[in-house]
């Protein structure tokens, strides 16, 4: 009989969410390979110390402190350690692991993934926002640490499985292809009072509220436009965005003889997941198989800049450059959780960042210190924003 390899241990940040579960449910179809070092959580501390049970974490980190006793409770009878606090979580995603899953949301997650990126082998990025607020310091950590990092978002997923790093020069473009959201095809009358739970209903794809209200106003392709920027070392001009309503081409690389590679897959995260955990080999999983012929057709449109302005500002971000990626996530983040909590309109969301993107000064960002300061006074200004609008509306 072959001999079993050592499981690889494993890291999950942000464990109880969309990309988390997906991950857990992958490692779970084969556990004698894999070993789950630590899990974490923010507040969700029942499916936290469930997950904990499930796979035999060894240690199971709650970020919200007030959550301590609960978790402790939950695992009274389990081997697995409970801790909770911003510190522990770093400290958690510090532990040297061989495959770390980076999906806390939002730019919450930035500390945590730049931990995993110094002490992991592999760590599978999820966490967009901490790459478009970070850029260049978090690329200069990654070329200094032994880590290599695979991107999970199934866009920029799909252009590394084709982007041929000898070729890079013959790279005319990478497209990106975005589904366009619940609200493509819809007027700016329709989207105008659109509610939190019109705006997370997404026709393909089942994933956490913000990245699926970001779906919707189209940020999340402005946001993996600067993401694909600085993952792939390419020039924003080269970077085109296709509408594709079908969801089953996931992104192209387009080469200068006239050839694009495609990777196409049914929309299930599964997939990039199952990629970064086997990389550099492929493993067996057992989504839903692509059956092109009961599609029949792909659709290709370009994106509408009247309705969806979001792409617009996140290139205007990505020219102004320095802290400006951190403003328009950070204001974004404010925005969206504005809308979520009904203090704003679907259509404040863009005006919002817009709004707080001129009203900052664009400073240099050399640490993760000045992006943190970036990000904290931007949120105060956007919050300002959000009072500006509301008042204005009242008038
Ligand atoms: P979810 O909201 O579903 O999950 C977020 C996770 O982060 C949860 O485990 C949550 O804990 C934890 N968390 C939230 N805030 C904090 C905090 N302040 N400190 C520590 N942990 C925190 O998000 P998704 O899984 O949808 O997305 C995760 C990331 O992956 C995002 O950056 C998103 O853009 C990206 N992504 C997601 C995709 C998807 O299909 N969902 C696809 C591609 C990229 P708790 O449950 O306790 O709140």
């Amino acid at each position: 009989m072959p001999r079993k390899n050592t499981p690889r241990r494993l890291t999950i940040l942000g464990s109880t969410g969309s990309v988390g579960k997906n991950t857990v449910k992958l490692i779970q179809n084969d556990p004698d390979n894999y070993k789950v070092e630590v899990l974490t959580a923010n507040t969700n501390v029942e499916l936290l110390a469930q997950q904990a049970n499930e796979t035999g974490a060894s240690l199971a980190v709650v970020a919200d402190e007030t959550k301590y006793a609960a978790l402790k409770s939950s695992l009274k009878n389990s081997k697995t350690e409970a801790a909770a606090g911003f510190s522990a979580l770093l400290d958690a995603a510090s532990a040297p692991v061989d495959w770390v899953m980076a999906a806390i949301v939002g730019a919450a997650g930035l500390k945590p993934t730049m931990s995993a990126i110094r002490n992991s082998s592999v760590v599978a990025l999820a966490n967009k926002e901490c790459l478009v607020c970070a850029g260049e310091v978090m690329l200069t950590e990654i070329d200094k640490s032994k880590s290599k990092v695979l991107p999970v978002d199934s866009e920029h997923n799909a252009i590394f499985q084709v982007f041929e790093h000898e070729q890079r020069n013959k790279i005319e473009k990478i497209i990106l292809t975005a589904s366009g959201g619940p609200f493509w095809g819809k007027s700016l009358q329709d989207m105008k009072n659109a509610t939190p739970e019109e705006a997370v209903n997404h026709p393909n794809w089942n994933m956490g509220p913000k990245i699926s209200i970001d779906s919707a106003t189209m940020m999340n392709k402005g946001l993996e436009l600067i993401e694909a920027y600085y993952l792939f070392s390419i020039e924003e001009a080269k970077i085109d965005v296709l509408i594709h309503p079908e969801s089953i081409v996931h992104s192209m690389v387009s080469y200068c003889d006239g050839t694009i590679l495609a990777q196409l897959g049914t929309p299930d995260m599964q997939i990039p997941i199952s990629y970064t955990l086997g990389w550099p080999n492929r493993i067996q999983n057992s989504t839903k198989r692509l059956d092109l012929s009961s599609i029949g057709t792909l659709r290709f449109e370009k994106p509408d800049d009247a309705l969806f302005p979001a792409l617009k500002l996140a290139r205007h971000a990505l020219s102004l450059g320095g802290g400006a990626p951190a403003i328009f996530n950070a204001a974004n983040e404010v925005a969206v959780e504005a809308f979520l909590q009904k203090q704003i309109k679907f259509l404040d969301i863009v005006k919002v960042v817009e709004c707080t993107l001129e009203n900052s000064s664009i400073n240099e960002v050399c640490s993760i210190d000045d992006v943190i300061a970036i990000d904290e006074e931007t949120r105060r200004i956007s919050r300002e924003q959000i009072m500006l609008l509301n008042l204005t509306r009242n008038l």
